[in-house]
């Protein structure tokens, strides 16, 4: 099963989209010519196929603190300064359109190919571009283009124009008709008071070559340019993985939000143990998952046990009663008043950890249904019920339920167990696991399944969940034309 590939798709499965498309130069082109399943081989011999992130929270200095903010400044400034050309050049031709000039003596439009994007960046900041910009030293002598460049890594330029190319051409994309969704309007532009600072470099190294991410102790990574910076969690696995050569990074992308700078390091890793992903390792039959309306998810078997269930995190309904108070006491305070500052940073601080709390909640299931079991059967997330979808959003967050498919499609990818979609028009929930009836007439509200032929009297969510584990997939080849 391949990831979803939705809007704001994930830095994993970014990745997994790279390697796919293989066009992202950070994937080493050689490689992916000599080898056209492109999967990385390690310097020590080791197949990585295995997309994987890890994240880390930083704990800069002041200092890097502002290196970091100049970072994320030049990605914004490059972003910006591409739209800015594309934008002008369009307006300019728009004129002279509106001039009556013939389409041919037009001014001509700017490439907005990744690699053109690339190159002017790098003449307009060196200097070498026409129009680049021209300031003063403090001896009063000319230079051209940015002063500060060497400050920041060149890749930040680099990824912040692939990015704005990609941008574009959604948009065109879209303009076109040939994008699915919502139509994109033009790209905006990032500005410094609303879009969270951000930046992403890339690796140029190949396997077995010096990665451009080192641990240097427990709790420190060391990037180029950035320096050591401490961090948060452990690092141990990340730097054994590195040693060992079961994992190359392609690239790291730091994030300021909520008060705090984020880094998340993706590329590809070997796959897991073969006896990890042995259904014999003490696995379990398959099952069904139904994610509940009393609960977040039941699991159940074909026998009609009940295997596991998640219900709320009660951490996290604590945090969001206190966050509801939080609130309140910030409407309160006055603009601008030192009050108002404290209950914003308070604020903050709550958000942070409920998102923490739920990001964690939804892993743990999806990693635990990964792990446990041959075979999980779940519904099709796209049509599931309104209360289902609500009660999910209220303990995780609304985006939550394709994040549960994608995270458990790629875990199960990792354990080598099998995940099966039921049919979008499979009852689940109004067929009686008993004796099969359909009892069309179960409303939402029902939280018991009651049957009126066998007298099986059951919990809604354990009955879809049963009925899940025993559907079987109709065969695939299907002679029906796509339409039907
Ligand atoms: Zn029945």
């Amino acid at each position: 099963m391949g990831h979803t590939q939705s809007e704001g798709v994930s830095l994993i499965a970014t990745a997994a989209l790279s390697v796919a498309s293989g066009t992202i130069s950070c994937v080493p082109m050689d490689v992916a010519v000599e080898k056209p399943s492109l999967v990385l081989v390690s310097h020590t011999g080791v197949p990585l196929s295995r997309s994987t992130t890890f994240r880390f929270t930083l704990d800069p200095n002041r200092e890097q603190h502002q290196t970091l903010l100049a970072h994320a400044g030049a990605a914004r400034l490059a972003y910006n300064h591409h739209l800015g050309r594309v934008k002008a050049n369009l307006g300019q031709r728009a004129a002279e359109r509106s001039y009556g000039v013939a389409e041919r003596d037009l001014t001509p439009t700017l490439s907005w190919s990744r690699v053109s994007f690339i190159n002017h960046m790098n003449a307009w900041k060196d200097g070498r571009a026409s129009d680049a910009s021209v300031s003063l030293d403090e001896a009063g002598n000319e230079v051209r283009g940015l002063p500060w460049r060497g400050e920041v890594s060149t890749d930040v330029f680099e990824c912040a124009s692939v990015n704005a190319a990609r941008a574009l051409a959604n948009w065109s994309k879209s303009r076109k008709g040939e994008r699915a969704g919502k139509a994109a309007g033009f790209p905006r532009f990032k500005s410094r008071h609303t879009t969270a600072p951000a930046f992403r470099l890339r690796s140029k190294s190949r396997p077995g070559q010096t990665s451009p991410v080192r641990a240097t102790g427990p709790r420190g990574l060391r990037f180029p340019k950035l320096g050591g910076l401490r961090v948060h969690e452990h690092t141990g696995k990340l730097a054994k993985m590195l040693g060992s050569g079961r994992f190359h990074v392609y690239a790291a992308s730091f994030r300021f939000e909520r008060g705090r700078w984020v880094v998340a390091i993706t590329g590809v890793a070997a796959q897991l143990h073969h006896q990890r992903r042995s259904p014999k390792n003490g696995r379990r039959a398959p099952v069904g998952v139904d994610l509940g309306v009393k609960t977040l998810a039941v699991v159940a078997d074909g026998q009609g046990r009940v295997l596991h269930t998640w219900a709320g995190v009660k951490a996290l309904q604590y945090a969001q009663a206190r966050l509801k108070l939080a609130n309140q006491s910030y409407s309160r305070t006055k603009r601008d008043s030192g009050g108002r500052n404290k209950a914003a940073r308070r604020l903050g601080k709550m958000h942070a950890r409920i998102a923490y709390l739920r990001g964690n909640l939804l892993h743990n299931i999806t990693t635990e249904l990964a792990r446990g079991y041959t075979s999980v059967t779940i519904e099709d997330l796209n049509v599931a019920g309104m209360l289902q979808l609500r009660a999910l959003a209220r303990h995780v967050s609304d985006a939550a339920f394709g994040q549960f498919r994608r995270q458990l499609e790629y875990k199960a990818t990792w354990y080598g167990t099998e995940v099966v979609v039921a049919d979008r028009w499979f009852p689940s929930s109004k067929t009686c696991s008993g004796c099969g009836t359909i009892n069309a007439a179960l409303t939402l509200s029902d939280r018991v399944y009651a049957c009126g032929a066998c007298g099986l009297v059951i919990d809604r969510d354990v009955n879809a969940a049963v009925n899940l584990a025993r559907y079987i997939a109709p065969p695939k080849a299907s002679p029906l034309p796509a339409a039907a």
